[in-house]
């Protein structure tokens, strides 16, 4: 016997979902079989709206509503720091600490070999052009990647390159990474709010 069809697309479709197998996805499809119609089709509703109605800031290619993004347009923030991080979701945890309130740069990922990821699927040309006017109003770049082994190496990259924009600008900035209280490893969108805050507190040289 074969599953009706509107059953079968549904649970391919949560099957490319990462982290979905085939088990999780018959059962999610299953489960939406008793959900009522209308909370169905606001789900569905959602979904169809998902990149409608969103765009990426064309400043630092965060996820917003608007271009630019309610960071980028607000007058008090410090225009001299950028922080530098994996995933839009690490910008809205360091919101949420309050302690930060420079600008950001969203790379969408980190350098991983074995994923095929490398430097230019990731938004780091765009980061190297916002320090580039000759004399740059940026005085720091703090790389708040990730602490496990895609982060790092994504952050020394990050550096060798704004290293070789020496010939290019006057005055380089100082390129710091988040301080400890971060365990090794970790996902930052998933530190508690005082690790973070102390973190970006105990960032070092780098
Ligand atoms: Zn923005």
């Amino acid at each position: 016997m074969n599953l009706p069809r509107s059953l079968r697309s549904l649970i391919e479709s949560f099957e490319k979902l990462p982290g979905i197998g085939p088990k999780t996805a018959q059962r999610l499809a299953f489960y939406l079989l008793h959900v009522p119609q209308e909370q169905l089709e606001e789900f569905g509703e959602a979904l169809a709206n998902l990149k409608k109605n969103t765009v990426l800031c064309s400043i630092f290619y965060n996820v917003a509503e608007k271009d630019p993004c309610p960071v980028c347009s607000d007058q008090n923030r410090d225009k001299s720091v950028i922080c530098v991080v994996e995933q839009p979701l690490d910008v809205l945890a360091l919101e949420k600490t309050g302690s930060f309130k420079g600008l950001y740069h969203v790379l969408h990922g980190a350098i991983s070999p074995l994923n095929n990821i490398g430097p230019d699927e990731l938004y780091i040309e765009q980061l190297l052009d916002r320090l580039t006017p000759r004399v740059s109003p940026i005085t720091e770049i703090i790389l708040a990647t990730n602490p496990n082994m895609e982060g790092e190496a994504t952050a020394m990259y990050i550096r060798k390159e704004i290293s070789n924009l020496k010939s290019q600008i006057s005055n380089l900035p100082r390129v710091t990474r988040l301080g400890q209280g971060l365990p090794t490893g970790a996902d930052l969108e998933y530190a508690d709010e005082v690790t973070l805050s102390r973190a970006l507190e105990g960032r070092r040289e780098y």
